[in-house]
């Protein structure tokens, strides 16, 4: 007998979908919204747990990855009233970093696990594709195994206004300077009316919709994101993730969905809600793991944005349907200018506990992750003219079990 047919569901409504999961039948919109209206969380936790364990076993993946944010100069900076990270270009607090400035920041990443640079920023008006091409060139060649994640399909359609070049020719250049995946960013929530409330001047759907696949059509795999907890409803909720899947369906291009929880500190709309100091609740948190992995049937993997929801909670959902959480980070500035009050990394050896002290496996990520072992973490650390993002109280307790590296989430070439 399989464990799903033993799943218990306390809310009525959430029957006929139970029915559907056991079975492995793909689940509708009016069964996404009534997972999101039920009170039920522990059964449709188990429900969602059960989809994942199916595809994904007992793993939970993660990668040693770093983020960079080149600028915080944003040409919506007015008009994201969600965004706590943008500046206009001479507004207190603006920066943008020169090339060497992101290639010293990077230089973290030797006698390190790292394996992706995560780059994302604002929306400059005056940066141009050559200051990304040149950045990914020179963080390949100093780093030849670490991945470059990087740019937002918003950012790419700004490169492609202000080169006059078209979104295709955008990525085709990237990719060719070394670009390997696209981030999920940039999404928040498809629906007309909630992007007039929230990013009003924002890439719409359908263009953002349009890169990905134009980047799946190149080969890029791309991740995918929901922001949640401003103004949306379940049925905004439920109509982003058809749109993802439509396209999923249509590409196979996505690796990871995302749901991103919505800090209301230091933005106007935090301000307008009266919101501010309030994040989401763990409530809605695992709420949006689960209904992810349960409706987004053809996208691999769930991921919990600790810096987000906290790593406590991340750890939680690991029993909620997600199997990917967010990686080692480094230095995490997007969230904490929105009052994000979670740590602005965590150390390698502190997301293997959080994951095996949740009773899953590890399972390292990113490509070219083979030699991932806590044996090179070891030798890494013992080498004292190198700097290391792991202080020493945080590494103890998880030397000498190797992590299991998994190729079904690799990138596809
Ligand atoms: S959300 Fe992105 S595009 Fe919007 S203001 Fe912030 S950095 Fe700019």
């Amino acid at each position: 007998m399989r464990a799903e047919t033993t799943i218990a569901v306390r809310d009525p409504r959430l029957e006929p979908v139970a029915a559907k999961v056991r079975a492995g039948e793909r689940l509708d919109g009016a069964d996404a919204l009534a997972l999101y209206e039920t009170g039920d969380l522990l059964g449709l936790g188990a429900l969602a747990d059960a989809a994942n364990r199916r595809t994904n076993g007992g793993r939970v993946f993660f990668s040693a990855n770093q983020h960079i944010n080149p600028t915080n100069v944003c040409v919506l900076r007015n008009t994201c009233v969600f965004c706590s990270f943008a500046r206009m270009p001479k507004e207190d607090g603006a920066y943008t970093r020169t090339l060497d400035e992101v290639y010293a920041e990077a230089a973290a990443a030797a006698g390190n696990p790292t394996r992706e640079f995560h780059i994302v920023g604002g929306l400059h008006p005056k940066l141009r594709l050559a200051y990304y091409t040149d950045m990914i060139r020179g963080l390949k060649e100093r780093h030849p195994d670490v991945r470059v994640k990087a740019l937002t399909a918003v950012e790419i359609a700004h490169l492609a206004r202000i080169e006059r070049t078209t979104t295709r020719d955008v990525l085709e250049r990237l990719k060719a300077a070394g670009l390997d995946t696209l981030p999920g960013g940039g999404a928040e929530v498809f629906g007309t009316a909630v992007r007039a409330t929230i990013a009003d001047r924002k890439l719409v759907a359908d263009d953002w919709l349009r890169v990905h696949r134009e980047a799946h059509q190149m080969g890029i795999r791309t991740n995918c994101t929901m922001l949640y907890g401003h103004v949306e409803t379940a049925s905004d909720r439920v109509e982003h993730l058809q749109m993802l899947r439509d396209l999923q369906d249509e590409t196979g291009g996505f690796l990871t969905y995302i749901p991103l929880a919505y800090h209301p500190d230091h933005n106007e709309l935090g301000e307008e809600l009266g919101r501010t100091g309030t994040a989401t609740t763990g409530y809605e948190d695992l709420k949006n793991i689960a209904v992810g992995r349960l409706f987004l049937d053809n996208i691999p993997h769930v991921k919990t944005h600790w810096p987000m929801v906290t790593p406590f909670i991340s750890q939680i959902a690991l029993h909620f349907g997600c199997d990917d959480v967010e990686g080692t980070v480094v230095y995490e500035r997007v969230y904490h200018e929105a009052g994000a009050h979670t740590p602005m990394m965590l150390s390698y050896g502190e997301i293997v506990r959080l994951i095996r002290a949740a009773g899953r496996e590890p399972a390292a990520s990113a490509a070219s992750v083979s030699q991932v072992t806590t044996r090179s973490l070891r030798a890494a650390r013992t080498d004292s003219t190198r700097p290391s993002f792991e202080p020493k109280w945080r590494q103890r307790g998880c030397l000498g079990q190797p992590v299991a590296v998994h190729t079904s989430a690799m990138p596809m070439p």
